[in-house]
Formats: structure tokens, sequence, C-alpha cells
């Protein structure tokens, strides 16, 4: 899924988030009005903060290890990091070059087998996990360690991009500092952090009897469906972990580095308008009734009237047909809509999606939408189905206690504090499915700008430091 690039400071977005009690369902709705606005600093020279902030990281990467608060042990991991940071940019290159957009399936599973044999060395048991035929999709490559040792940690990552093979961007180029290629950032860059950080911890004998599951989907930008099979083994994964650490692009902006606590949901719904077709002298006759255009009018109106401006709750409408003879194909997305100004129509339909932060508050949009639908104009009929999505990563203590550990982590490195992202700021994605288990963190991968764009890029710089975060991350969670 796309990240949102932290383009402005949240800062307000920390106390104001609810923090809901680790798991539950049925937490209470956010009602602070002011959670979701963005709030604009007064920056008088943002290139100089940006600058300030890259010095800060570059730094961290060069302070003496004995002045870092940081165990022998921790010692020789950062140390390794920085000994492998080419090849770990070698081996992103050579990752990047294999497309792997999502319908090519092939080409999915080619990145996974050169994931699978380097996870195999470091003793982890990985293995292609198939899909049905029918779900169209590659598959994903999963690796196992057990032991008994510390949290049970899962690393999330996925193997595809959005771009297919008849995309024009391809390739990976190096550029000084940065790289562009697709899937640099989201999410190549973030699998190599997890790599290398595992290569790390195994060089320092610090794996030995940790359980830690590697979970590299195939399918997170378009997943196969049902959802429930597409996703039932990162869901077992979950189910069988403590934490989950999921590796999608870091966000940050020019004064702070953000890590992610809570995620929204994102699903869908289709809205389906029938009226009376007639003369349209007769429109508004009580044999005639409104029609089905100004009938979905009606709903959208009031979905916008009505349920608009809750924090973090977004509903839009992306397409809409209508007219006396409408076909639309929910698979491409493309329909047809034939009418005459003089005619009343007949058939409207809309779809759209949902965006919520918690499950509570999508079941109860998707109550007052029923309502809404059902309120219906004269000689009118419709009705409005939700489709599944992604599951919402509500913010819990938990989650925040993972945050807490990673500043720790920065303290350490003395690397900058990261701050919790507005999740008004960014997409689903798949560690939402494992969040109702475990304690999750999300956006610890590469930093980068562009995401599904043809300008996609990594921040080739920073690219260590995220490395040794994750590693010292594992390491004190797994001892
Ligand atoms: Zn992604």
């Amino acid at each position: 899924m796309p990240p949102v690039r932290a383009m402005v400071i949240l800062r307000p977005f920390l106390a104001a988030m609810p923090v809901l009690s680790a798991r539950s369902r049925a937490a209470p709705v956010p009602s602070i009005r002011t959670a979701g606005r963005t709030v604009r600093p007064s920056i008088r020279r943002p290139a100089l903060l940006a600058a300030a902030l890259a010095a800060a990281l570059a730094a961290a990467a060069h302070v003496p290890l004995s002045a870092q608060g940081l165990s022998p042990q921790e010692q020789r991991i950062v140390r390794h990091v920085d000994a492998h940071a080419d090849e770990a940019i070698a081996f992103l290159e050579r990752v990047v070059n294999v497309n792997s957009g999502t319908l090519n399936p092939d080409g999915v599973r080619q990145v996974g087998r050169m994931f699978q044999a380097p996870l195999d060395s470091l003793g982890f048991d990985a293995r292609w996990i198939e899909l049905p035929d029918s779900l169209r999709r590659a598959g994903h490559l999963f690796a196992y360690r057990r032991g008994t040792q510390g949290k049970r940690v899962l690393l999330i990552g996925h193997l595809d991009t959005v771009f297919e093979r008849d995309d024009a961007f391809q390739r990976f180029v190096r550029q000084g500092g940065t790289a562009t290629g697709p899937g640099v950032n989201d999410m190549k860059g973030g699998d190599v952090v997890i790599l290398y950080a595992l290569k790390a911890l195994h060089d320092a004998g610090a794996l030995e009897g940790t359980t830690i599951t590697v979970a590299f989907t195939g399918d997170e930008e378009s997943p196969g469906r049902p959802l429930a099979i597409a996703r039932h083994d990162l869901i077992e994964a979950g189910r069988n972990s403590d934490v989950a650490l999921e590796f999608e692009t870091g966000a940050r902006d020019t004064l702070v580095e953000y890590a992610t606590v809570a995620r929204r949901s994102s699903s869908g719904w289709t809205l389906t308008v029938r009226g009376r077709t007639a003369h349209s002298s007769g429109v508004f006759s009580e044999g005639t009734g409104s029609g089905a255009i100004y009938e979905a009018a009606r709903i959208l109106t009031a979905f916008h009237e009505e349920l608009r401006g809750e924090p973090y709750l977004t509903f839009n409408p992306g397409v809409i047909v209508g007219g006396t003879d409408v076909r639309y194909e929910a698979e491409t997305s493309r329909g047809t809509a034939f009418g005459k100004t003089n005619v009343v129509a007949q058939t409207a339909i809309v779809t759209g999606d949902i965006r919520t932060l918690t499950d509570e508050q999508l079941q109860r949009t998707h109550e007052r939408m029923r309502m809404i639908v059902a309120r219906h104009l004269p000689r009118t009929e419709a009705e409005i189905a939700f489709t599944e999505g992604y599951p919402s990563m509500p913010p819990t203590p938990g989650n925040q206690r993972l945050l807490d550990l990673l500043n720790g982590v920065n303290g350490s490195l003395g690397a900058p504090r990261m701050e919790a992202l507005d999740p008004g700021r960014r997409g689903a994605a798949d560690v939402s499915f494992v969040a109702p288990y475990v304690d999750a963190l999300a956006g610890l991968g590469a930093n980068g700008t562009g995401a599904h764009g043809p300008n996609e890029t990594i921040d080739l710089e920073s690219f260590p430091l995220q490395v040794k975060r994750a590693a010292l991350l594992i390491y004190r969670l797994t001892r």
C-alpha cells in the first residue's frame, strides 16, 4: 500500500489520538475534533531544519560505539551492519531489477527465492506458501525459527510492487546518496532491512533460542480474494507471535522521523439504486416518483452532510454511473451508461471506500449508511453492500510501548527520537491483519519518496541506520 508522506508536523496528534484498550474491538470512538487536523508550525527555514535532521541521522552513524550505551553484543551487531552496508545496497539493486508486479507470479516467486536462500542459511525454515489458483496470485515466502527465549517476533514485508511487466519503470539507478527504482522504498528496501538486520544478529550469535517469523507476502499491493485465504498464514503467524514489526516505508518530515502505531482500515461499498423509468414530464408525480439519479444524489448528499467530520473517518465515492441502461464491472472499475434527458433514470450505481481507525467505527458507519439508504425518495429503492477489506490497526498501549522501546534503541544509537505518525496520513497494510493478536509497530523500513510512482526513491544515506534500529529492536525484544 502506498505510504503517505508526513509533509506537515502533527505534534497535536500524539496528545489527541485516543489510545484504546489493547485489542478492544469495542473501543470508544475518537471524539476529539482537533485530532485529524493538521497543524503547520511556523517553519522559517525548512531546508535548514531538514539538513539538521539529516545531519543528526548521519551523526548517529558515526558516534563511537563505546559512547552509545550498547552492550558488547549490540556493538558487534552494529559493526556488522556498517561493514555490510554496501553489500545490502548491492543486494537491493538485484532484487529491484527483478520485476515483481503483483500480477507477475514468476517474478514474485523469483524475488522470493532471492530471500529464501539467505534466510535458510541463517537457520530459518523458509518455505514458499502456495495459494489456490483461483486467487491468481504468486503466494508468499514465510520463514520460521522456533525457540523459547524472549518475545515471539513477526517481521512483515512484501515481495510484490505496483509496477507490472509492461511498466516503463523497471531498473534500479543510483545517484549518489539516493537511488530510484520500482519498489525501492515500497518495499524491497524494507525487506532488505529485515534480511540484513537478521544477518547481523546471526553474526553475533543473537538468533540462538529466538522465535522469529519472517512473512513476505506476494500480493500486498493487490491482495487475492477472499482475504481469509490470501492472509490465512499471516494471521496464523500473528496468532503465534507476541510482537509484529512491519517494514513499509518510513515517514519523516523536516524535523522528525515517525513510526506507525495505528493504521486505518480500508474497505469498500457499492450502492445500487433503482427508480421507475418514465417520461421525464412525469417526474415527481405520484406514479413516477423521483428516479434513480435523484435518489443516488440524496444518499450521497446525506453521507456528506451527516457522516462527514468524525476524526479518522473518511468515505469517498469513486465511481458513479446512472441512466436507463447501466453496466458496471467491479473487477475493472469500468462502467457505461445510457440515458436520455427526457427519461427518468432507472438505475444508478456508486462505488466507494471507507477508512476508519477502529472496527467499531466501521460497523457504526455501516449502520448509519444503511439507515440513510433506507429512507428512499418516492418510487425508488436502494441498497448498499459492503465489501471486505483491510482491518484497522488501532493505537494501543502495547503499540506505544514498542515505540518507546524503539526510542530506547534510538537513544543508544545517538539517533533522534521518533514520533507516532497520524494514522490519517497512512494507508492500510498487512500488519493490520495481525494487529488484533500482537503489539505492532509499522513503517520501520527505508526512507524514500514517491512510492507507487515513476520516481520512487530510497535514501541510501540513512539506510544503515534503519538496519541497525531493526536489529537492535529485535535483539532487545528477544532477550
Ligand atoms: Zn507496500
